[in-house]
């Protein structure tokens, strides 16, 4: 069986890469989509194992250190990594694996799996992002102002991506991504 592909998704914290891959994933039976680990607490209405795997530091670096990441970051004092055993085992059934992940794993993935398709969600604006992430009521002022310059910094790394899709319409951006899977598969 052909083997499946890795697929890498990044964009600004509030671009909507959330909602995008998720769309993905009902539609496409081949996609899987992998389920980070991280040390930051839950938001209200995150679910353990769908939108992370939440876990301490010990249980994180423990980890780490038994090689068991494909890539890793610190991020607000907070690790998020990939766990490498599921993308592992995906990709051997043949499935495609979406990674929703920062600039720094994604350079990280490509460099253990150059074939990997890096995709890059920007936001239609600067105040719209703005707007997006500063109207996020879980956060505080800090965080907000810290995902702010993130974003910025994050937004100077597209072009290095294989793919950059702006997000100025939700369905058109969906359609997009389906599109470079269908196409990479
Ligand atoms: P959030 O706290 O908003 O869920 O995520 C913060 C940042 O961490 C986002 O830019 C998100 O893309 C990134 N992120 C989430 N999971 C991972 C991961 O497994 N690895 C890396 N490198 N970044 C991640």
């Amino acid at each position: 069986m052909a083997q499946g592909k890795l697929f890498v998704i990044s964009g600004p914290s509030g671009v909507g890469k959330g909602t995008i891959c998720k769309r993905i994933l009902e539609t496409d039976p081949k996609a899987r989509f992998s389920v980070s680990m991280t040390t930051r607490q839950p938001r209200e209405g995150e679910v353990e194992a769908v939108d992370y795997f939440f876990v301490s530091r010990d249980r994180f670096e423990e980890l780490l250190g038994k090689g068991g990441l494909l890539e890793y970051n610190v991020y607000n004092e907070t690790y998020y990594g990939t766990p490498k055993a599921p993308v592992v085992q995906w990709i051997e059934e043949g499935c495609n694996v979406i990674l929703e992940i920062d600039y720094h794993g994604a350079f990280q993935v490509r460099d253990a799996y150059p074939e990997a398709v890096l995709i890059f969600i920007m936001p239609p604006s600067i105040e719209e992002l703005e707007t997006r992430i500063t109207g996020r009521g879980s956060e505080s002022e800090e965080s907000k102002k810290y995902r702010l310059a993130e974003a910025l910094g994050e937004i100077a790394q597209a072009e290095q991506y294989d793919y950059i899709i702006v997000n100025d319409d939700l369905d058109a951006a969906v359609a997009r991504v389906s599109e470079i899977m269908n196409k990479e598969d």
